[in-house]
Parts: structure tokens; C-alpha cells; sequence
């Protein structure tokens, strides 16, 4: 018998050509996985395993659920060629049941993107997630080809093609310690390229050096300094915080229901008291697995190691991995390996400790489990928490969150006009509209 959490749906990230990519981005965390498999790989899904994984994924699908998404991520998986997504398309109309809703969707660097990609997403109704980390030179920082070019110029002109197709795709920014000061920019650049679905990804790169048991008893006394744990790319805890503050600022000024950043709508559905839906913001994760090319099956993509696969599909169906009980104690672990702090934290209920995968921080009691970026988190949950609580009240009358809007103008207007009234603000002085930043920053800025 199925345990009852099979009756909600899994997700399964399919990585059809492995972790190979035509760039070679500093901070990519899949490109190592190639160790993982032998050096004669040929790293490209067969068309028996594509089908195996079509048909058991959607019969993983209890009969309760009418939609499936099929995701597919790399290393790239446009190296797979168009004719192998013809092919997804063809088996999953082959596979599916009556009823059953299919969606694609495909996360990419945009670099090979041309009119035939265009036309073929947008006819089959791809949603595309793109990776951009912002203007030029803080896209260009990490974003690289193999022979060390920038990509900012390539990627863009993909974005370009992208609206002329009329195919839906969201921008996927990775904030990192080269960007991270520059929130207000990142985001405005996003929004006035068009863009309007966003997702904030925060690298976070664990340097192996750093043990994962507790240290020794006379080393516990001694505050760990976290720049040991990661490497010189990884965003700061407090530069995130910052980051994901200046970008809400601008939001709730300008675009509230108009831009859609999915930190900011997972914390409304917190406030709101429904849930974030996200695994990173939920009290257990575990039904988002991952598909390598060759049918192995993982806990998640970022668990995708020799101690996380589940097993592989050509021998057992994904309906038996993905629900195992080692899976679903793999879930449970998120919460049962909660620290004490974060279960008497007031922003537990948005938080939920937030992603194992960066949960290496050591606390008071000298053991690890708090997550790296904890003190990021927290900033922006204080931050944001009067402005949720107002958005949810808003959306339980009945009336859209854009509402706050002119709550903070008007604000914002009466904050500068008792600072006209007490005199002349300094360039250099924290903006008197209450943004924290200097006035040079802000509201001077034309
Ligand atoms: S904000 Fe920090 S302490 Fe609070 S739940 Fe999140 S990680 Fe834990
Ligand atoms: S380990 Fe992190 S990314 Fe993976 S499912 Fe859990 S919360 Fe999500």
C-alpha cells in the first residue's frame, strides 16, 4: 500500500544531458557531477529511457491530480537538440491519461536559443526559465563561456527572441557576492527589460574544507566566522538580506501584481496564512526529485550524490522511489533536524530553517544545522513582516495586495516632507523616506 503522502503529486527534474553545458559558469553546482559517472558517458538521454521516464512519471501521478509538469534542466538541455523535446511531446501525448493536463517546462543560459527554439516553445507552450544575473558587468562576473567570454550580450539578445515569439518564460538571477550590493539595480533592470516573473536564487557554495560534524568543545566557545565555510563567490548572509530588501522596496513602491518575485509571493502566501508552496519554504521537502540521464533517480537536484540515489528507473518504477520510505524520510528530515533556534523563531512559519543543503552553520550549542544565510533571512522577514501582514489583510477583504502601494507613497511622501520641514537632507544621510539606504541612493535619485 502507497504511504498517504502519494496521494500528493510528485515532481521530478529531468536532466537529459546530465550536467554537460556549453558555458562554464563559476558558480554552477552541477558541472561537477560528472565524477559521478565514468568518463566514457556519453551523457545523452536514450530514447528508452526518455520513454521509460515519460510513461512512469505519469503514472507516479495519483488519479486526484490533472496536471503534470515536465521540467527539464541541465547542464543545459538545449545541447539536446529540438528534435529530442519533439520527441518529450510525442510520448507524453502517447502516455498521457484523458483529463490530464501536460506542461513543459525548460530552465536555460539562452545562449543556443534561435528562431527554430523560439517557435517550437512558444507552439508547444514551454514555460522557459532564463538565466540573467542582472546589467552587464554583474551578469558577465560569473556567467562565461569556456573560453572565458562574457555571455550578458548573447543571453540578452535570446531575451529579445523570446518576447517577439510571444514565449513565457521567467528570469532565474543567481545573487551572488558580486551583485548582491546592487539590488535596487538588478531588479529594475529585470523589470525594465519586461520581465515579469523573477526568481532570486542565492549562491551558496560550501567550501569542502568545512567539516560537517560538530567541532571540538574548546573550539565551540569561538564565534566561527562564516567566510571560512564558503567560497569567495558565495553571497554574505546580511548582503542577501540586504539584496532581497532593496528589490521588495522597489517592488511595493512600483509593481506590486504587476511583477511577480517568488521570494515575495511565497512570504504573502505565509502571511496569508496558506503556505509557501516552495520545498526551500516548507516544513518538509522530498517530492521534487531528479532524473539524470541514464535513469538514476535522486532525492533532489541538489542532493544528487552517491548517498541520495534512490536507485534507477529501468529497474524500479519512480512511483516506488520517489514514495519510499527512505524518500519520505528524506522530506521529514527538514524538520526533524530543525535547530533549536529556528524552532523558537518568530519567522518560522515563512522559513522553516529554509534549504538543508545550506544548513552548515554552527550554533550556540556547537552543533551545525542553522542555515548559512539565517541572518539574511530574518532581516528580510522583520523587513517585510508590516508589509505582509498589511498585503494579507488586503487580500482577505477582498481587495487586491497592489493596495499597499499607495499606502507607502503616501508615506514616503509625508516622510519627506517633515524632513523638508526640519531642513536640507545631507547626500550621505539615511534617506528620510525610511528605505534605509542614503539619500543619495534613494529618493535624490532622479
Ligand atoms: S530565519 Fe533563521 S532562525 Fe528563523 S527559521 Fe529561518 S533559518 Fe531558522
Ligand atoms: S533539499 Fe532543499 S532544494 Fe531539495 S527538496 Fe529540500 S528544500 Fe528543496
Amino acid at each position: 500500500m502507497q504511504p498517504a503522502w502519494s496521494q500528493l503529486g510528485l515532481h521530478v527534474i529531468a536532466k537529459p544531458i546530465g550536467p554537460i553545458c556549453n558555458l562554464s559558469c563559476a558558480y554552477c553546482y552541477y558541472l561537477g557531477k560528472e565524477s559521478l559517472y565514468s568518463r566514457q558517458e556519453s551523457w545523452r538521454m536514450s530514447d528508452e529511457t526518455l520513454r521509460a521516464f515519460v510513461r512512469q512519471y505519469i503514472e507516479a501521478q495519483p488519479e486526484t491530480v490533472d496536471e503534470i509538469d515536465f521540467a527539464f534542466q541541465g547542464g543545459e538541455p538545449t545541447l539536446m537538440g529540438i528534435d529530442f523535446f519533439r520527441r518529450v511531446i510525442a510520448l507524453q501525448r502517447e502516455y498521457a491519461r484523458a483529463g490530464l493536463r501536460v506542461h513543459n517546462s525548460l530552465q536555460t543560459n539562452g545562449v543556443l536559443l534561435d528562431d527554430a527554439w523560439c517557435e517550437f516553445l512558444a507552439e508547444h507552450h514551454f514555460l522557459l526559465g532564463l538565466s540573467l544575473d542582472g546589467p552587464v558587468n554583474l551578469h558577465d562576473k560569473y556567467r562565461r563561456d569556456r573560453e572565458d567570454r562574457g555571455t550578458f550580450d548573447r543571453v540578452t539578445r535570446s531575451m529579445r527572441r523570446l518576447f517577439r515569439h510571444g514565449v513565457d518564460f521567467n528570469v532565474l538571477t543567481c545573487v551572488h557576492r558580486h551583485n548582491a550590493d546592487h539590488g535596487v539595480r538588478v531588479y529594475r533592470f529585470l523589470r525594465d527589460s519586461g520581465i515579469e516573473f523573477v526568481q532570486f536564487i542565492p549562491i551558496v557554495e560550501r567550501r569542502s574544507t568545512a567539516s560537517s560534524v560538530a567541532p571540538p568543545a574548546e573550539a565551540q566557545e569561538a564565534q566561527e566566522d562564516l567566510e571560512d565555510l564558503v567560497s569567495e563567490r558565495s553571497v554574505r548572509p546580511a548582503q542577501f538580506g540586504r539584496f532581497l530588501i532593496a528589490a521588495f522596496d522597489e517592488w511595493l513602491r512600483h509593481d506590486v501584481g504587476r511583477v511577480f518575485v517568488r521570494d515575495f509571493d511565497q512570504a504573502l502566501a505565509a502571511w496569508s496564512g496558506l503556505g509557501a508552496s516552495l520545498c526551500v519554504y516548507t516544513p518538509h521537502c522530498g517530492r521534487a526529485t531528479a532524473l539524470e540521464h541514464n535513469g538514476d533517480l535522486y532525492a533532489c537536484d541538489h542532493f544528487v550524490d552517491f548517498e541520495h540515489r534512490l536507485g534507477n528507473i529501468h529497474r524500479t518504477p519512480i512511483r516506488e522511489l520517489a514514495y519510499s520510505a527512505r524518500q519520505e524520510q528524506f522530506g521529514l528530515d527538514k524538520e526533524a533536524t530543525l535547530p533549536e533556534v529556528c524552532r523558537r523563531c518568530r519567522y518560522l512559519f515563512a522559513c522553516h530553517g529554509a534549504c538543508p543543503k545550506d544548513r552548515f552553520v554552527q550554533t550556540s550549542d556547537g552543533r551545525r544545522g542553522l542555515h548559512y544565510l539565517c541572518e539574511g533571512y530574518k532581516m528580510f522577514f522583520e523587513h517585510v513582516d508590516p508589509w505582509m501582514q498589511a498585503m494579507a489583510a488586503e487580500l482577505a477583504a477582498g481587495r487586491p495586495a497592489a493596495g499597499v502601494m499607495h499606502r507607502r507613497r503616501a508615506e514616503e511622501q509625508r516622510a519627506r516632507e517633515n524632513a523638508a520641514a526640519a531642513g536640507p537632507v545631507r547626500r550621505n544621510a539615511p534617506c528620510p523616506c525610511g528605505s534605509g539606504r542614503k539619500f543619495k541612493n534613494c529618493c535624490m535619485r532622479p
